[in-house]
């Protein structure tokens, strides 16, 4: 570990005379504090009953984030939290959890959910560490076909975790697997053919080179890491079927208005209810849980 920077400056917020605590920030600020504030304030920071006499406090935060941090523990009116860097707001939520400052807790929450894309993952960890259901779910459901090796060991996702985790993702990939299976239970023929029945039945053949089109594009589909872009995919299916070099569609599927384009919506409609029906993320760690001794 590296040793401290050695302290150059005391913070001017937190310069009291009176001060009964000091507390060194790990970039080597000095913040000049009152026990019985921490005390009654926090449930993490050494209270009355610690005399600390002299000695200065190492904390591991740097100076940035304990400057925040601090301006929880006063009786004055506390930041909003707003313009900061995503960053930073992650790094004061952490210490907000570890040193419990109760009265820093609901804002930084309510920052939390302004997360952006790229930092998903980062708040679904905390989320899960500090046990906040709505970003938990909020999160998962951005990065649930990610894989999941890259969260479990590149996040550190916790180990209680790791089997609901595994279990969401197969949920999501069962909703993929059921499509191609009902491509591959149409009707196969030498190629593709449409008729309405008077009783408002239809008759749907496929050929080969159709079904593999499709086959092709929920394969694309189920490949697609984000929420967001799956259904920019759905609702635009032939953007991705149009880009599909290897295979296209029939010939009496090119030059006829019925033709196997018919599934596209169907294959929408069943991905979009499917998805919807997915349990959140929280239901996966409950069924996991609840026989858990504690
Ligand atoms: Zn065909
Ligand atoms: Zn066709």
């Amino acid at each position: 570990m590296a040793t401290p920077a050695s302290p150059t400056k005391i913070n001017t917020q937190f310069s009291a005379q009176d001060a009964d605590i000091t507390i060194q920030s790990s970039d080597g600020v000095l913040f000049k504090l009152h026990r019985q504030n921490l005390g009654t304030n926090t449930g993490g920071f050494p209270g009355m009953e610690i005399s600390t006499q002299e000695e200065i406090v190492h904390l591991p935060e740097p100076a940035k984030v304990l400057e925040i941090v601090f301006q929880f523990v006063y009786p004055k009116k506390h930041p909003k939290l707003k313009g900061l860097d995503f960053g930073t707001i992650l790094e004061v939520s952490e210490a907000v959890e570890k040193y419990e400052v109760f009265a820093a807790m609901n804002i930084c929450e309510i920052r939390l959910h302004e997360f952006p894309p790229d930092r998903a993952a980062n708040v679904f960890v905390h989320a899960i560490k500090h046990e906040y259901p709505e970003l938990i779910n909020k999160t998962a459901v951005l990065f649930c076909r990610y894989p999941a090796l890259d969260l479990i060991k590149g996040l550190g996702l916790p180990a209680h975790c790791i089997i609901p985790w595994l279990q969401y993702q197969a949920a999501w990939q069962e909703i993929f697997d059921n499509v191609t299976q009902y491509i591959e239970r149409l009707k196969a023929d030498t190629q593709c053919t449409f008729a309405t029945l008077k009783k408002g039945n239809s008759i749907h053949n496929i050929c080969g080179i159709c079904r593999m089109s499709l086959l092709c594009h929920v394969a694309r589909l189920s490949r697609i890491e984000t929420l967001s872009s799956l259904n920019e995919a759905l609702e635009s299916p032939r953007l991705l079927v149009d880009k599909i070099d290897k295979y296209s569609w029939c010939d009496s599927c090119t030059s006829t208005t019925a033709t196997c384009g018919v599934y596209a919506p169907i294959i929408r409609n069943t991905l979009q209810a499917a998805v919807a029906a997915i349990p959140p993320f929280t239901h996966f760690l409950k069924v996991n849980t609840a026989g858990r001794p504690k």
